[in-house]
C-alpha cells in the first residue's frame, strides 16, 4: 500500500498527506477499520478520525440534531476541528441563529461555504425561484457544486447520517470511502438512532433547532420545507410535490 495511505493503529496520531488514491488496499483498509470500530461510540469513532485525519478532518453541517450532536461531541473531543455549512440563502433564520449559539456556547465558528451567485443574482439569471421549477438543478448549483469545491483538500469528514434513516442509508459504513466527493466519510452516528440522538440532546442540552418543537423533523432551506402531520413521514416535508426527498449530497 501507498505511504500516503498508510493507516496507523487505532489511536496513532499520524498525519497522511495528500493525496487520498481510492487504491484497493486503502479501501480495504478503511472496511477493516469500520468492521473494528462497528461496536464504538460515536466519540470513539470521532477520535479515531481526529487521530488519523487531523488536520484534514473537516466536517459540514445543515445544524439537524445529529450535526449538532457531532458538534457537541467534537467540542470535547477536538473543538480545532474545522465545521462548515452550505449557505444556500434560503435558510431559515432560525437555522442561521444556531451558528451564533454554537459560537457562544462551544467557541466553534462554523464557515458559511456560499454559492458564487447571491440569491438575487441566480433568480435574476433564472427568470425567478429556480427551487420553484427545477429543485434538482437549485440543490446542484446552491449546495453540491459548493459542495464539491468545499471538500477539496480534505481527506476525511464526518457525516451526520444515521442507517435507520432510509434503506440508501441502511448501507453506510462507519468509514469509508466517498466517492462522489474523493475523501473518507465517517459517520460516527450510523448506529444510533432518533431516539438515541434525542436523549443526548436532552440530557446534555445541546441547542438544537426550535423549528422541531413547531412540526418540522426535517428542516432544509425555507422554500422548500413545510411542517409535517403526526403520523406522517419524517421528510415528507422536504420538498413537497416533487419526487423529491434527498438534495444528492449522501445519495450514491
Ligand atoms: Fe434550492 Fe430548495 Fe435545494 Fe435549497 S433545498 S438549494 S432552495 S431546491
Amino acid at each position: 500500500k501507498s505511504a500516503a495511505n498508510a493507516i496507523p493503529e487505532m489511536g496513532g496520531a499520524r498525519v497522511a498527506e495528500p493525496p487520498l488514491e481510492p487504491t484497493p488496499e486503502f479501501l480495504a483498509e478503511l472496511q477493516r477499520e469500520s468492521d473494528a470500530l462497528e461496536n464504538e461510540t460515536p466519540q470513539a469513532i470521532l477520535k479515531w478520525a481526529v487521530d488519523r485525519f487531523a488536520p484534514k478532518f473537516t466536517m459540514a453541517t445543515a445544524f439537524g440534531p445529529e450535526g449538532m450532536t457531532i458538534i457537541h461531541m467534537l467540542a470535547e473531543i477536538a473543538p480545532e476541528t474545522p465545521v462548515f455549512n452550505l449557505e444556500t440563502g434560503y435558510q431559515f433564520q432560525e437555522t442561521l441563529q444556531l451558528r451564533e449559539t454554537v459560537l457562544e456556547r462551544y467557541g466553534i465558528t462554523v464557515e458559511y461555504k456560499y454559492p458564487e451567485q447571491t440569491v438575487e443574482e441566480f433568480e435574476a439569471a433564472n427568470h425567478g425561484p429556480v427551487y420553484l421549477t427545477d429543485p434538482n438543478r437549485c440543490c446542484f448549483e446552491r449546495k453540491l457544486r459548493v459542495l464539491h469545491q468545499a471538500a477539496r483538500g480534505w481527506h476525511a469528514w464526518a457525516s451526520a447520517i444515521r442507517r435507520d434513516q432510509s434503506e440508501d442509508r441502511a448501507r453506510a459504513p462507519i468509514v469509508g470511502w466517498d466517492k462522489k466527493f474523493q475523501l473518507v466519510k465517517i459517520s460516527p452516528l450510523a448506529n444510533w438512532t432518533k431516539n438515541d440522538v434525542w436523549s443526548l440532546i436532552m440530557k446534555e442540552k445541546i441547542p438544537y433547532n426550535p423549528l422541531h418543537d413547531q412540526g418540522y423533523p426535517s428542516i432544509g432551506c425555507q422554500p422548500c420545507t413545510r411542517s409535517v402531520l403526526p403520523g406522517e413521514d419524517e421528510r415528507s416535508g422536504r420538498w413537497s410535490g416533487f419526487q423529491k426527498t434527498e438534495c444528492g449530497l449522501h445519495s450514491s
